[in-house]
């Protein structure tokens, strides 16, 4: 079954303007630091596919048209492409929010063809900077990551989402150390004669000497 990242593009992977959350221009281009390293990792290293969802109000109007949005869209695809992150879907949904349409997020619509067998998505993510972002990850039967800086803690908990949330960040180094595989774990047996404890740690820097990737971190001790 393949599992999903589900990643939001404003305000998640290139910042958004607090005056004006339009981003109708490239010199309003600004990526999010840490984004090509470490969802580059994620990519590289996990095993998710990668679709990217995002509202964009009343795209198509001329309140906001198509030429000041696509530049902005294919330079964003192009440059994180180039860093090995790659979309296999992009879902855009043009609607404004008075409309409550149902692919608009937190609304799954465009997003039934994951209600499959084909996918996990119990053990898939959302990752985005509203609360619409965790509760799209609820209706999904997905997990949530909150891209934001804690201030919407209080409302996370009003709405009653926390349980679809399983963290706050505005770190995308956290968020790869979210979603990617475990690389640590301690073990402690303990008998009447012995006390042992295994700890591995796969997170080294792969300065072993038998070169390999990833360094192997083993204590034992017998008691
Ligand atoms: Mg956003």
């Amino acid at each position: 079954m393949k599992r999903v990242l589900f990643i939001d593009r404003d305000g998640t992977m290139i910042v958004e303007p607090a005056a004006d959350p339009q981003i109708d221009s490239l010199d309003e281009l600004e990526f999010i630091p840490g984004v090509f390293t470490w969802l580059g990792k994620i990519a590289r290293e996990c095993d998710y596919e990668l679709a990217m969802v995002t509202n964009q109000d009343g795209l198509g109007t001329p309140s906001f048209p198509e030429e000041t949005f696509w530049p902005v869209q294919n330079l964003v695809s192009k440059t994180l492409k180039g860093e090995g992150i790659e979309f296999k879907e992009v879902f855009i949904d043009r609607s404004l929010p008075s409309e409550k349409k149902p692919t608009r997020k937190p609304g799954t619509a465009m997003l039934t063809k994951y209600f499959s067998e084909e996918y996990d998505l119990t053990n898939s993510f959302v990752i985005g900077d509203r609360l619409t972002d965790i509760e799209l990850a609820k209706n999904l039967g997905a997990k949530g990551i909150l891209f934001n800086d804690g201030s919407l803690s209080n409302k996370l908990t009003e709405k009653n989402l926390e349980a679809s949330c399983i963290g706050i960040t505005q770190d995308w180094k956290t968020i790869y150390e979210l979603v990617s595989p475990k690389r640590s774990a301690k073990v402690q047996r303990t008998t009447k004669e012995t006390d042992i404890s295994i700890e591995v740690n796969l997170a080294g820097k792969g300065n072993h000497p038998l070169k390999r990737v990833w360094h192997f971190l083993i204590t034992c001790s017998i008691n």
